[in-house]
């Protein structure tokens, strides 16, 4: 029999907790002023991650709206057809079911980490006719004790925000800490920061990672196209946007605005964040895209030099980088990768790891 993993939210204004299984997720909003939580299903997306990887029954002992709980099981099923050695289906149930939303709630709700994807999503979006908003999670690509970092990239991402009519709010939780870690939980993270904040917003919108064609390569990865429409709720919806855009091409529309470029902040090195140390994996894969999109190597990097050197930090030996790089360039980009400076890599390319190979 499945093991029954019982959730608890208690609210204090602009602060939350849910208690499960003796551990205890925080949350704090900033920005906005958070209404009573009269629907708790953004922490059933918060802990069916770790919920997954045993089966468990998610049992919450307050309100949740049937949409969540369909949704929520219906993501647990396809992983598990998916990973069946690694994911169990899920069960969701709740003490009650959450009154009906309140009507005329916004739709503006813009999910923005300050990186490459979101960045580029607010651009075309373009200036917003009013005031809307940007969540910035803290607990994600920033710990909730990375304070000071995390305050200097808000100070970073501000002119740009600004530029673009948004108010910045701020989810800080430890949610990835405590249950919602692992590569089949990024959506989840986003989906339970989103839905935290749906007393205000109905609907939000949050940047898709990779192309249709590209989701293929290194399936199945945490934001994809077949879960990512699984967020539509009686709670809130956040949709994907952007769903058919290379990271290459995001690059050549930011390229074009300086006051994007200066706010972007992708580098995991957080010794250096908000800024972008330029010698790491993801920033030296960025700079090959900046430099076929616009033939420069733009001053948003720590180290923006590239030489025969900078190429050893992509580790092309390993395929499992080499296809990680192939999933994020493409077009333009990808031909100059295949036929220039990387062409006598050529053969490791093919070597795709053995999970991704066909097994007829
Ligand atoms: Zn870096």
């Amino acid at each position: 029999m499945a093991a029954t993993l019982t959730i608890k939210v208690q609210q204090n204004g602009n602060n939350a907790t849910v208690t499960v299984a003796n551990k205890v997720i925080d949350y704090e909003v900033e920005g906005l002023v958070l209404p009573e939580l009269t629907n708790h299903a953004f922490a059933v997306w918060h802990v069916l991650p770790a919920a997954m990887t045993s089966g468990a029954v998610i049992e919450v002992d307050g309100p949740v709206d049937p949409g969540t709980r369909r949704a929520a099981q219906k993501f647990s099923e396809t992983w598990e057809l998916w990973r069946p050695g690694q994911f169990k289906r899920v069960q969701v149930e709740a003490q009650r079911n959450a009154p009906p939303a309140s009507p005329g709630r916004r739709r503006d709700l813009a999910m923005y980490s300050g990186g490459l994807d979101s960045s580029h999503m607010l651009l075309r979006l373009g200036r917003r006719p009013q005031r809307a908003c940007a969540l910035t999670v803290q607990g994600l690509d920033y710990g909730v004790d990375a304070g000071k970092s995390f305050n200097s990239l808000k100070k970073k991402i501000e002119p740009f925000l600004e530029h673009l009519n948004y108010d910045q709010v701020v989810v800080r939780t430890n949610a990835t800490a405590i249950t919602a870690s692992g590569r089949h939980s990024y959506a989840l993270r986003l989906m339970g920061a989103a839905s935290i904040l749906s007393g205000v917003f109905e609907e939000g919108h949050f940047a898709a990672d990779c192309t249709h064609a590209q989701d293929m390569l290194t399936f199945p990865f945490g934001l994809n196209h077949i879960t990512n429409k699984y967020f539509e709720t009686d709670d809130i919806v956040l949709r994907p946007l952007e769903e058919d855009v290379t990271r290459s091409e995001k690059v050549a529309l930011v390229a074009t605005e300086p006051i994007a470029l200066n706010a972007i902040s992708f580098c995991p090195d957080r010794s250096v964040a908000p800024y972008n140390c330029g010698q790491c994996e993801k920033c030296v894969r960025t700079k090959m895209m900046f430099m076929v999109e616009t033939g420069a190597i733009p001053p948003i990097f720590v180290d923006t030099s590239f030489n025969a050197h900078t190429l050893d930090t992509l580790k092309l030996d390993d395929s499992k980088v080499a296809l990680f790089l192939l999933r994020h360039i493409s077009g333009r980009a990808l031909r100059v990768f295949w036929t220039g400076c990387l062409d006598s890599k050529r053969d490791l390319l093919v070597n795709l790891p053995q999970d991704q190979k066909r097994k007829d």
